[in-house]
This record gives structure tokens, sequence and C-alpha cells, in this order.
């Protein structure tokens, strides 16, 4: 048995391969998406998924997430006090599918052919392989994520000349690919993106919208509140669906404040991020050469494409409706288990992909002026955008941040981060400039990446016309069997919190969170119920432990519930 496994950058999820075709696995809380997050206690006990999303309202610097961002780099994760790079981050994730799939299954399982996205170069691709290593797994095929999809779809069986278009809208990124099956080969013919444009971004204009009707004003509430919001947004978003009405409720202050907002309005205040859609899908149309006409069939693939503006948006671009037979949130995992049928079968799919692509995005560090006159330091300002095809080469220009400023430093960033302390520092460079008042003066930063990674910075003051230039070579993660026999040890000493003991874990900490988000009678209540689900856990009574478990889940619940209420 040859597992599919969709890694991705929020969600992960495992699938195989059965006579009616591939199947979702569902992991041990009976779910099929496990959140691709991971939280270490200072026990080292290691917690994935939905369990580790809810630890990070309690323990936000000991749990990691969007860390495939940095897979192939050095970038280090500190949880707990311990060191762990993406590939470390990612077996854990790939250790807990593959024992979900074992249970499941009634076998063992060794091998899984695991998706990554198109524009992935050799050395995330390595890394990805030493993730499935380090999980136990062997990785001898990985399936770029748009191909994986397409074989969902049934690509690889359509006529020759066939193009599928992949509309991939995750949380935070946009990635079209356009495939074309030639010589029963798939290949990918064009990627584009952008990265900075996703599910999240259509739940910050609903978040808008409820501080507009509700007249509140984001500067005077507290960050918790403005975390309530967003989270009572991201569920109001889903509610929306072909023309209706949607009730957001929030909780501030004391007071249960709600708004309607009709799918119209929520459309209309869209339409920005529509239009920003546009441009990737015009890219690859054009990097492919191919119109829009010549495009047989548009699948959708992400969670946020389930959004029926967004749906609709589609349909009226391309003039037809997407495929959406299949859920989005699935079709990759299950290409991926059809991939792992054909390997086994030795008929696996062969595909061309692209990969002379730029990996990160490169950029630098700026100060912004914010409202109010001060200026706020530490912001990642990109320059060549991930998934640039290369060789490529461009020119911004800064001005000076402050009056009588001497020098500019530029430092040399790469990473997909806001905020530049949380991308890697490749270099810097220093230049003079004449001191004038702040904005007077100028530098172009031109950032040339060529086909062998290696990246140019030419920095040249305006004025002056005085240039300075750095040259760094690719970083490129290397590690010997050796290695990764010793890391595969390390990392299995430590331990993924019992699957049995899944629920349980994930409940105690919902109620924590409760615990933290009450006051009063509420708290205290939280508090006895809390106790008395951990003492019936302590005396290891498996029947008792069951009931007490329901009753507890009932229990939280309604205290979620409650809170609705105004208590
Ligand atoms: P992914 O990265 O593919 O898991 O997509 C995650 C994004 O999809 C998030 O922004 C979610 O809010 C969004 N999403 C998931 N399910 C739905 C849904 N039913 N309706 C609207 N958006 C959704």
């Amino acid at each position: 048995m040859i597992l599919g496994i969709d890694l991705g950058t929020t969600n992960s999820l495992v699938a195989y391969y059965t006579e009616t075709g591939p199947k979702i696995i569902p992991n041990r809380l009976g779910e099929s998406l496990t959140p691709s997050v991971v939280s270490v206690d200072e026990e080292g006990n290691v917690f994935i998924g939905k369990t580790a999303l809810e630890r990070k309202a309690l323990h936000p610097l000991d749990t990691a997430e969007v860390f495939k961002r940095s897979m192939g780099t050095t970038k280090e994760y500190v949880l707990a006090g311990k060191k762990y790079t993406s590939e470390d981050l990612s077996s854990f994730i790939l250790r807990s599918l593959k024992e979900d799939a074992e249970v499941f299954l009634g076998q063992p399982v060794e091998e899984a052919v695991i998706s990554v996205p198109a524009y992935f170069n050799d050395a995330q691709r390595r890394a990805t392989k030493r993730a499935g290593e380090l999980a136990g797994l062997k990785v001898e095929r990985m399936i770029s994520e748009p191909t994986a999809a397409a074989i969902s779809y049934g690509l690889h069986e359509k006529a020759e000349k066939t193009r599928f278009l992949v509309f991939d809208l995750g949380g935070g990124t946009f990635d079209v690919s356009i495939l074309e099956k030639y010589k029963s080969v798939m290949q990918v013919r064009a990627v584009a993106g952008d990265n900075f444009l996703g599910g999240e971004d259509f739940t910050t204009i609903l978040y808008h919208i409820f501080l507009n009707k509700c007249k509140l004003d984001e500067k005077e509430l507290d960050a918790k509140t403005l975390l309530h919001i967003r989270r009572q947004a991201e569920i109001a978003k889903k509610e929306f669906s072909d023309g209706r009405e949607v009730t957001m409720k929030a909780k501030v202050g004391d007071e249960v404040l709600e708004c309607k907002i009709t799918e119209d309005e929520y459309e209309k205040n869209c339409q920005l991020l529509l239009a920003q859609l546009r441009r990737p899908i015009e890219r690859s149309l054009k990097d492919a050469n191919i119109k829009l006409s010549e495009i047989s069939e548009v699948v959708l693939v992400g969670g946020a494409t389930k959004m029926s503006i967004v749906r609709k948006f589609v349909t009226k671009l391309f003039g037809r409706f997407p495929n959406v037979s299949l859920n989005p949130d699935e079709v990759v995992a299950l290409g991926a288990a059809i991939q792992g049928a054909m390997k086994e079968r030795n008929e696996a799919i062969r595909e061309i992909v692209m990969t002379d692509v730029c990996p990160f995005t490169l950029g630098t560090d700026v100060v912004v002026g914010r409202e109010g006159g001060y200026m706020e330091a530490g912001h990642f300002f990109p320059i060549i955008e991930r998934n640039t095809v290369i060789p490529v080469s461009r020119t911004e220009r800064l001005y000076t941040a402050s009056d009588m400023q001497r020098v500019i430093r530029v430092e040399i960033l790469q990473g997909e981060s806001r905020f530049s302390k949380n991308n890697m520092k490749l270099g810097e460079v220093e230049v003079p400039v004449p001191r004038k008042k702040a904005g007077e003066e100028a530098i172009d930063i031109t950032y040339t990446y060529d086909i062998n990674s290696i990246l140019e910075v030419v920095v040249k003051v305006v004025s002056t016309g005085e240039t300075k230039r750095i040259v760094l070579k690719k970083d490129d993660v290397t590690m010997t069997d050796e290695e990764i026999d010793a890391r595969f040890e390390e990392l299995a000493s430590l331990k993924i919190h019992p699957r049995e003991e899944e629920e349980n874990k994930l409940l105690l900490f919902r109620g924590e969170r409760l615990y933290e988000e009450s006051i009063g009678d509420a708290r205290r209540l939280i508090d006895h119920e809390l106790q008395r689900f951990e003492e019936v856990l302590d005396k290891q009574d498996r029947t008792k432990i069951d009931k007490a478990r329901e009753d507890f889940r009932e229990f939280l619940d309604s205290m979620e519930d409650q809170k609705w209420d105004g208590e």
C-alpha cells in the first residue's frame, strides 16, 4: 500500500486507493483535515493538528504554523527550548498521518507519494523527501499539487492536448497552474501566483464590514476582542452561499453585537480582491501562450474556493462552470493516492514540472509610516516575489526615513512574512547618503536572481551615483544518510501524543482556553468541570473516561454557546 499525502501549508491529508477509487483516511479525531500545526511542551510531548491549534491559544511561542514556507531553508523554530527545522516539523505531521493510516487500514505502511507545489525547486523537494524519511516513510515519488488535482479529475485519461487550469486559493496564497496532457506526460505549462492573497483576506473584509456596521473603532479595542471578531468573521464567511444573508455576532465588552450582511454587499466589498485574482490567471495564460478559450476545464483547489462569490467569479471569467464534483480540500491528496496506486502497478504518471522559478520571496527591510506620523521599523518589502520565473532582475527605489540620515543599510532577506524578523537574513549592504531631510535622498536596489540560484544585489545612491554590489550563493541544505539516521533517532525519541488520548487532550486544552476567556461564575464552573474530568482521567477506567468525555464535551459546547447569551 502506497499512501497519497497532501502536506499542505494550512492543512494536511492522507488518502489511499481502493477498488472504487481513492479515499481520504480520517485522522484520530475522525476528521479528514489535520491542521499543519505542531506544538511541543516542556516534557518533549509533541502535539499535532487541531490539538496543537487549541494549544496555541495558551502557548503561542511553543507552537509552529505555516512552516512549509521555509521548507529547504535553515530557518529554525524554537519550541519549548528546542530547535526544529521545517523538515523536522513536517516529519511530525507525516508521522501522525502515517499512524492514522496504519490504524485505519490495520496494516503497517512504509511508502507514500507526497505532493509539493509545482514551483518547489530541487532543494525544497529534497527537504520534503527527507521529512518523509524522518517520519519513517519511503518517498520515492513526489507529485506536484496541480498535477495531483488534475489527475483526480482524470486529466491523464483525457485526449492529447487537453488543458486544465488549476485554480488553487488557500488560506494565504493563490496559485494558478496550467497543465496539458502531451504524449501521455502531464506537463505543467505555467505557474503564476500571489503569495499575499487568500481566504484570510476575504475574512479581513468581513471583519471590517462588521466593525463599520457596529460603529466600532479598531484602535479602541483590545487584541483579544479583535481576535475574537476575526474568528467570528471566519465562521460567518463560511455561511455565505448563493445569495444568503448572514448574521454575524461577536461579543464586545459585555455586549453581544450583531449585524446582517447580504452576499451582494459582501461581494461588492470584495471587488478589489476578486480583481486581484485575475492577474495571475492572465499571467499564466500569457506564459503558456494559451488563450482562455483553449482551457478545457477549470479545477478548483483549496478551502477558499468553496466561497460562492469565488465560484461566481470563476464562472463569469471563464464563461463556464468550474468542475466542483470533488471536495477542493481533498483533490490533491486523492490525486497523490492515484499516483501511489499507479506506481504500484508500475505505470506511474510522468510529469514535467517547472522548477526554474525563484523559490522564495526576496526582499529587504523597510520602515513604514503609520497613521499619526510615527514610523514603524521591521517591515518586509518584497522585491522578487516567490514563484517568479528566473532569470529575473527587479529594481525598487527606497527613500531615507529620517532627517540627516547618513547611511542606508539594505538588509537582504528571504521569506514570506510581513515582518523582517521572521524572514531569513542572507546579507546586508550599507551605502553613505548625503545628509538631507527625510525622503529627499533615495537609493535604487536591484536584485538579480539567475538560473544557478545566485542572487546579486546592487545598491545605487540616486544623487551621487555611488554603487555597492554583493553576490550571494544559494543556501542549500544537504544531509548525509548518517545525518538523517541520527536525526531520525533524535526525533523518534520525542513522543507524539498518544492517539487514544487525543480527544481528551483536545478537550482539556479547549477547557483551558474557555477558562481564560471567561470570568466570574462561568470561570469557576469551568475550573470545577476541568478538575472533575482530570480526576476521571487519572483513574484510568475506560468506560468511565468515555462517559466523562462526552459529558465534558457537552459542557464545553454549552459554555461556548452561553458566551452568546450574555452570561
Ligand atoms: P486551505 O489552505 O486550502 O486549507 O484553505 C483555507 C482557507 O479556506 C481559509 O481561508 C478558510 O477560511 C477557507 N475556507 C475553508 N472552508 C471554507 C468554506 N466552507 N467557505 C469559505 N471559505 C472556506
